[in-house]
């Protein structure tokens, strides 16, 4: 037996958190789509109605249900079970609440349930369940504001520009894939709907800034944020050869993000494990020497050279070097590019500063300076030099 659509219809409790303002900002342009558990890559996915019960769409009957279990099977037809009775297999499944804004828990093997406002496309991917979750930008951005940039109204003001300029300015980043976002930080870590106090102080930070992007000379700019940058933020330049811009480049953060724990870190590795994973990065034989050759402002490293006992030399950029150590030994071994380094005995000895690309607005200097007392424009102009908080997406009746 196929079932094309299947549609879920949930009780709406992120009604509560939307303003009229945003209503009116959905209208102005299409949702987002975003693919979620990229990371995970689930071939089962349960869904539960968050208050209540849920009314289920089936070939154009409709049923009341609480929990939806859709399964990927080797023949890449989804089996769903509805409150636990088997109802067959489908190819495309589509959930979509009943009132404007369902909530919808949705839970993968190996994570915690979480909550998500929007609707669902659940189809099967190349050996994997592919769930899209689409929804207006702005609650979408409710999802991406973290913890990191703490709770100060001034900072989560600052971040939610931020977060909703790049939103509006990668559009269709992964438009092949047929959606516009990944979950993941590749585009902006997106984690469903965020709870209690936290939420609220969220939705108050988007409602507060209600369409407003960060412009350079009247053009829309493309973005970047990042942890703790350990004293001086990155240039563009320097992670991303040929990205730049008047206003990514390196600024003096001094002392503001001191308080964040990858202000300072340090990482020792034997010889043996760095000259293997290298082998694997660089192709290159007996690690002999490692040179961060050209070190920008602040420390951070724009090239590495590295040397193997045949006499081969490789050359990698600051971010390559960070990102190919840490996608096999994890992501906090070499937390940023901005480092020194030393050979003791058989080990090799990293001292550094920050956690992330360093490009772009650093959320733990953004929250002190919020504490300081500046205000989100003025938060935002001295991460982002010269430019301006505007608001072209919203415009009055
Ligand atoms: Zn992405
Ligand atoms: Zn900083």
């Amino acid at each position: 037996m196929k079932k094309d659509w299947i549609g879920i219809a949930i009780t709406s409790v992120l009604g509560l958190f939307l303003t009229a303002a945003e209503r009116k900002i959905e209208a102005e342009g299409p949702d987002i789509r975003v693919s979620l558990f990229d990371l995970v890559k689930p071939r089962d996915v349960f869904v539960t109605a968050r208050l209540g019960t849920a009314a289920l769409l089936l070939d154009d009957k409709e049923r009341i249900c609480r929990q939806l279990h859709i399964r990927l099977e080797k023949n890449g037809q989804l089996a769903v079970w509805v409150d636990g009775q088997d109802i067959g297999t489908c190819r495309n499944i589509h959930l979509s609440p009943s009132r404007e804004y369902g909530v919808s828990t949705i839970g993968v093997p190996g994570v915690r349930p979480r909550d998500y406002g929007g609707t669902f496309e659940i189809s099967s991917g190349t050996d994997v369940l592919r769930i899209i979750n689409i929804l207006p930008l702005e609650p979408y951005l409710a999802g991406v504001i973290g913890p990191e940039i703490g709770s100060n109204p001034q900072a989560l003001r600052a971040q939610a520009v931020v977060s909703r300029t790049f939103a509006c300015a990668n559009r269709n980043r992964h438009d092949p894939a047929g959606y516009d976002f990944c979950d993941t930080t590749h585009c902006q870590l997106y984690q469903g709907l965020p709870d209690g106090t936290t939420g609220k102080e969220v939705m108050g930070a988007i409602a507060d800034t209600q369409g407003m992007v960060l412009t350079y000379q009247e053009h829309l700019c493309q973005v970047f944020y990042h942890s703790t940058c350990g004293g001086h933020t990155n240039s563009s330049e320097a992670v991303w050869p040929g990205l730049a811009a008047p206003y990514l480049v390196s600024v003096d953060d001094r002392p503001h993000c001191r308080n964040s724990p990858h202000f300072r870190w340090r990482y020792r590795i034997s010889q043996r494990k760095l000259s293997s994973v290298l082998a694997g990065l660089a192709a290159i034989g007996e690690l002999l020497t490692l040179v961060p050759e050209k070190v920008g402002q602040g420390g951070w490293v724009q090239e590495v050279v590295l040397s193997d006992s045949a006499g081969r030399k490789k050359f990698l950029t600051g971010e390559e070097f960070r990102i190919g150590i840490d996608r096999v030994l994890g992501w906090n071994a070499i937390k940023s590019a901005c480092f020194s380094v030393l050979r003791e005995g058989n080990d090799w000895v990293f001292e550094g500063r920050g956690l992330g690309h360093g490009v772009g607005l650093c959320q733990w200097g953004a929250a002190a300076l919020a504490e300081k007392g500046l205000n989100y424009t003025e938060i935002l102009a001295h991460y982002f030099p010269g430019t301006q908080v505007a608001s072209p997406i919203l415009k009055e009746p």
